[in-house]
């Protein structure tokens, strides 16, 4: 059944030959301890098409120079390209104009960025902010921070068994004094699609506050549209949507940026300075201090033309399909506990098997090649929630297939029968 409708999102879109997709990642030909790679730690970090790794190769090759001030051709060449990678971003999630695109280090430093600025603007003793339970550590920890530095009150959405937000709190949680509600559009540990739009209705609706929502785990699977959205600020990370490392993105509605101080300072920065004072750039080069990454900006333009080659309407199919058949297979193991069962889910499945230690069968699917992740997946709050020291996560992306599942079911149940 399953396979069928495999079989019939692929034949709906001919661009979709998973096996010329493959061919397209060349990590995936690799052995690992003798055996085929089954890559399923996808939501740590994704593989990178030869597209993307071309473009790594031609910038050092024939490109490498800094950008913005140079007058010479290849800092011309660059500054050019690497602009248009902005652009691309931008048209990619919708932003009004490519100045709302910052280009960071990745997630955690976009959302910095944001405590930041946004707490030195907007923040006061006795405001809130509002996250929830099933954040990344990169979500909570800066604003616990910042809570502590202007003694603002940080409050939480909390979960339910079935790894979903309990949204009936929300209203009660909002005030007028909270200044800002962050939260993740797809929860790393547990898969969950969180409703973004209904929340984001519930909070304009009931308060003034401003809106972040982390997407690292979203862009591989869907692709944000933040005008619909009317979030304020929306973060990513490149690596994680198949382009390089290093690199990533804050969204932020052009008012915000108008009115933000400066995060770090330095060359890039500035208009003009004397030895008295500096005066800021106007946009996003105000908010990126130094050389920037600037391979990774246009190697991650590189890999967002890929994946829209590709289409997310069949990506999500595939994924959809992987997860269903990953979920029956598991769940037709002997003590195997899931956890996450939301109707809205993608691509993640974490679980344990009962009385053994996630490290032990992670360490042991390695060994067949199989490379998931074990721990807290920096969600400790949620590994708290459920009363666990961590879960084995497998999580998938396009690329990976029927085949490889079948091959960690198979690896997974070795390793239990080791372990028990
Ligand atoms: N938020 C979420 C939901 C994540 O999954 C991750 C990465 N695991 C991060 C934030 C942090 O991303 P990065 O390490 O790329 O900054």
């Amino acid at each position: 059944m399953v396979a069928e409708t495999l079989e019939g999102a692929m034949k709906q879109n001919t661009m979709f030959d998973i096996h010329k997709i493959r061919k397209d990642f060349p990590i995936l030909s690799r052995t690992v301890n003798g055996k085929p790679l089954v890559y399923l730690d996808n939501g740590a970090t994704a593989q990178k098409p030869q597209s993307v790794i071309d473009v790594l190769t031609h910038y050092y090759t024939h490109q490498n120079s800094n950008i913005h001030r140079g007058v010479h051709t290849l800092s011309r060449e660059i500054t050019i390209a690497y602009e248009e990678a902005r652009k691309t971003i931008q048209l990619h999630i919708n932003a009004k104009q490519p100045g709302e695109i910052i280009f960071t280090k990745g997630t955690t430093e976009s959302i910095n960025l944001v405590a930041h600025c946004f707490g030195n603007l907007a923040v006061s003793e006795g405001d809130e902010i509002i996250i929830t339970q099933m954040e990344h550590h990169s979500n909570i920890v800066p604003w616990q921070q910042l809570c502590k530095e202007k003694k603002a009150i940080l409050k939480y959405i909390p979960i339910n068994e079935a790894g979903e937000l309990v949204l009936d709190e929300l209203p009660k949680l909002l005030s007028s004094k909270t200044k800002l509600v962050a939260f993740t559009h797809i929860s790393n540990t547990l898969g969950t699609i969180n409703p973004v739009k209904e929340m984001i209705a519930t909070i304009r609706s009931l308060s003034k506050a401003a809106i972040l929502i982390d997407g690292a785990q979203a862009v591989p699977h869907l692709k944000p549209n933040v005008q619909d959205l009317a979030c304020d600020f929306y973060v990513f990370s490149g690596h994680k949507l198949f382009g390089p490392t290093g690199v990533g993105v804050l969204y932020a509605k052009e008012e915000w940026l108008a009115k933000f101080g400066p995060y770090q300072t330095g060359g890039g920065t500035i208009k003009t300075v004397t030895l008295e004072k500096t005066e800021f750039a106007d946009g996003p080069l105000k908010f990126e201090a130094g050389t920037p990454h600037i391979e990774g900006g246009i190697g991650l333009a590189a890999a967002i033309d890929y994946v829209n080659a590709i289409g997310f309407d069949v990506i999500q199919k595939h994924e959809e399909a992987l997860m269903t058949y990953a979920a029956e297979k598991l769940s037709a193991i002997d003590n195997i506990r899931i956890y996450g069962s939301s109707k809205h889910k993608t691509s993640v499945i974490a679980f344990n098997v009962i009385g053994i230690h996630p490290f032990d069968v992670g360490t042991l699917l390695d060994k067949y090649g199989i490379a998931v992740r074990s721990g807290h997946h920096c969600t400790q709050p949620l590994c708290q929630f459920y009363n666990i020291p961590g879960t084995i996560r497998a999580s998938f992306a396009f690329y990976n297939t029927m085949e490889e599942i079948d091959l960690f079911i198979e690896a997974l149940k070795k390793s239990i029968k080791l372990l028990s």
